[in-house]
């Protein structure tokens, strides 16, 4: 069909279009970000599908996140007049969770096996040390956790892995432990979910024969960021004639702290005999000054793979940066650029606001409520991981599957009951002296107990012919949550307010997700709960502002980024410290922050911060001034002095002035009276409106930040 191809192809530049076009055979894309990987991987299955070298039958396609997935499918849809709902796009866990539930049999699991996220796991760690009687202080959970997983990501079960002192052998004993009890329970964790699969495939003949005879096309993005299992299962999916088509960036490398292996692009070119790399060098998505900011970001790298990115998009505004006192004031800020920034025609969905870690965004999330604002949280585990949420869900697990012990300790007793610490003890030894679940041993049990058993059952029954929003609904409503939450009192009751907000709003998800999957059964709505953790948020769904940590930015774009939160030891990260290679991977993380931005890019810190109940002092982040001076504009007056008594020359700024300080009508370097204070001159500025403050530098009172909305000040 040569028009629609003529359409598809037009606007790709050479070495795109050869990507595009290769004839089947395996090739690496090797490109820096924002040069049109992911464009042309979309692109290349069109084009396969479209010029009828394979059926949309035969793709299987990797991206990196849940919404990448939607987004290529979107894309497609809108390319290609096809359905393509029987394609397989979608993430490593994604579709070896598809895998895994059509064969379920095959791969040794019950149909409705849950999936353990990893607060359930680190909870499932803790009983099976208790029960081994092994000292926490010795081996922390945590790190036990850790081990695990990383096990399972090198393809390692229990008997695999070399235990040669004592110390490993206890580690591999819980190990040993956890996976009987996942398997007695009928769950998998996310490695599981990778290793079960690719155990099933590599121990049935029959079923890998199947797989590889249909997937002629394997495409994968985001490829330096795979590890060595995924990569072994690319391997036996690709068997000896199907070609994998990978792009990817070396630069953009940031799982390695979870195993993730660039070595693999090296593993690539020798295992699948590919002949074809391909480097695209020009860059279509942001404007010079960011990318030169990039550039120079990762050019303090060792060990880079090496390419040139350039743009035809010259200059471009500054990098705006802005120095707050807190990291309230740096969300108030934040907060009023997005006003200005939507005033100026920008929407929401086209701004993303990023942060190192999950925790920095409770200010943000706090400041945007506040504004009135709607956003989403990406990637996380946020609204699926509120406790009410999991309280909920936890109901719907144990009706699903009574052999889920985590859900039924996680609400035997919640709403409390009178089940007391003594009595779930007591469970859980007969359970352990029967070789039973809990579920089995509650059965056994009388009293408060046994009306708990007697409760699930009756709400299995009555929702058992139910649509999905309804069990919901009952499940609320029966299992007393609803109630609890009501009645809470005094300082709690807000915060109850909220979750019962959070409950409603799971109603909503559930009637969202029976409209959005043709399988809206429970199962498949638990799983989509823990795949998708956080992706449903209130507010209004089509115009929000995009919240996310920065690893869950990668491969996504937008007009406008705020990075925030650029302190030292936050960004980069402290732990990064610790690490051989460690400030370098947080460097590509940096890196991955600014080449999101298309047009204006925000980078902001805070003097004071209060982070997992601690407040402190943090110094800018030394990524800060990696960056060429000449690309920044500094929002804020520049190292204004900490101490606000410090004094300083009376008619002399502190700091160089670039100023755009529109919203407060305030610039630095204005002379000002104050009533109480007398005369002096303006050094700083931030915020905007009257949530605006300005630092002024009093003749005969010294330096004070004052609150416009309070402080009048009159010109001079
Ligand atoms: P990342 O490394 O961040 O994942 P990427 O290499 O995957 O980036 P894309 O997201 O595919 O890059 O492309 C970046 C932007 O450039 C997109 O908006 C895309 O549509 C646009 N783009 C890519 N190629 C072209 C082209 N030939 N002409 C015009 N725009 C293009
Ligand atoms: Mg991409």
């Amino acid at each position: 069909n040569p028009p629609m191809n003529t359409t598809l192809l037009s606007g790709l530049n050479p070495p795109q279009l050869q990507a595009v076009t290769l004839p089947r055979q395996s090739a690496l894309i090797l490109a820096g970000a924002g040069s049109g990987k992911t464009r042309v991987l979309t692109t290349r299955i069109a084009y396969l599908i479209s010029t009828g070298a394979v059926s949309p039958h035969g793709i299987l396609a990797v991206t990196f996140t849940n919404k990448a997935a939607k987004e290529m499918v979107t894309r497609l849809s809108a390319m290609l007049p096809i359905n393509t709902r029987g394609m397989w796009i979608g993430t490593f866990h994604g579709l070896c969770n598809r895998l895994l539930r059509a064969h379920y049999r095959e791969a040794a699991l019950p149909q409705t096996f849950q999936i353990l996220d990893s607060g359930d796991q680190l909870s499932a760690i803790k009983r099976i040390m208790k029960a081994l009687e092994i000292d926490d202080e010795k081996y922390p959970p945590r790190e036990m956790q850790n081990f695990i997983s990383g096990s399972k990501e090198q393809g390692l079960r229990a008997h695999d892995v070399e235990a040669f002192d004592p110390y490993t052998r206890r580690k591999v004993d819980v190990y040993a432990e956890y996976d009987a009890q996942c398997q007695r329970e009928g769950v998998v964790d996310f490695s599981e979910l990778l290793l079960r699969c690719f155990e099933l495939l590599s121990r049935n003949e029959s079923l890998r024969t199947h797989y590889q005879e249909r997937f002629h096309h394997i495409l994968v993005d985001e490829f330096q960021d795979t590890n060595p299992l995924q990569y072994q299962w690319l391997k036996l999916l690709a068997g000896q004639h199907n070609a994998l088509f990978a792009v990817g960036d070396d630069d953009q490398s940031i799982y390695a702290f979870r195993g993730a292996n660039v070595g693999n692009m090296k593993d690539l070119l020798r295992d699948f005999k590919v002949e074809a790399v391909i480097k695209l060098e020009q860059n279509y998505r942001s404007h010079g000054n960011i990318l030169d900011a990039a550039n120079a970001l990762i050019s303090n790298n060792r060990n880079r793979l090496g390419k040139n990115l350039w743009t035809s998009e010259q200059g471009g505004e500054k990098l705006r940066v802005y120095e707050a006192p807190t990291d309230v004031e740096e969300a108030n800020f934040i907060v009023g650029e997005i006003r200005q920034l939507k005033t100026e025609g920008l929407k929401l969905t086209e701004m993303a606001l990023l942060y190192r870690s999950n925790a920095q965004s409770r200010v943000l999330e706090h400041a945007l409520v506040s504004a009135g604002l709607s956003y989403r949280v990406y990637g996380g585990l946020r609204f699926f991981e509120r406790q009410e949420i999991k309280h909920a869900l936890a109901y719907l697990r144990l009706m699903q599957n009574t052999d889920d012990d985590n859900a039924l300790l996680r609400i035997i007793n919640y709403p409390t009951r009178g089940i007391g610490a003594r009595s779930i003890e007591q469970i859980q030894d007969s359970a352990k002296m029967h070789g039973t679940t809990l579920w089995d041993a509650a059965a056994r049990a009388g009293g408060k107990v046994s009306a708990f058993v007697g409760l699930i059952e009756a709400m299995r029954s009555a929702t058992s012919a139910l649509p999905l929003p309804e069990i919901m609904e009952h499940v609320l409503v029966h299992s007393g949550l609803i109630e609890h939450y009501q009645s809470e009192k005094g300082a709690k009751k807000r915060e109850a307010e909220e979750r019962l907000e959070n409950l409603k709003e799971l109603v909503t998800a559930a009637t969202l997700f029976v409209h959005e999957n043709e399988d809206d059964s429970l199962t498949s709505f638990l799983t989509h709960a823990s795949l998708e953790a956080g992706e449903h948020q209130a507010g209004d769904q089509d115009d929000a502002l995009h919240l996310m940590t920065v690893h869950a930015a990668k491969g996504l774009e937008f007009n406008a980024v705020f990075i925030t939160g650029l302190e030292e030891n936050l960004f980069p990260h402290q732990n990064s410290q610790r690490v051989d290679g460690g400030l370098d991977e947080e460097r590509r993380l940096m890196y991955v922050a600014i080449t999101r931005a298309r047009r204006r890019l925000y980078m902001s810190f805070a003097q004071r911060r209060m982070l997992n109940g601690q407040v402190s002092y943090g110094a800018p982040s030394s990524f800060l001034k990696e960056l060429p001076e000449d690309l920044l504009q500094w929002l804020s007056a520049r190292e204004a002095p900490r101490n606000p008594f410090a004094s300083f020359g009376y008619s002399a700024p502190a700091a160089p002035v670039q100023h755009s300080v529109s919203s407060t009508g305030w610039r630095t370097g204005q002379r000002v009276m104050h009533l109480k204070f007398g005369e002096g001159v303006i050094t700083g500025v931030e915020g905007s409106g009257t949530d605006g403050r300005v630092q002024v530098n009093f003749k005969h009172a010294g330096s004070k930040w004052l609150a416009l909305e309070y402080a009048k000040l009159t010109a001079l």
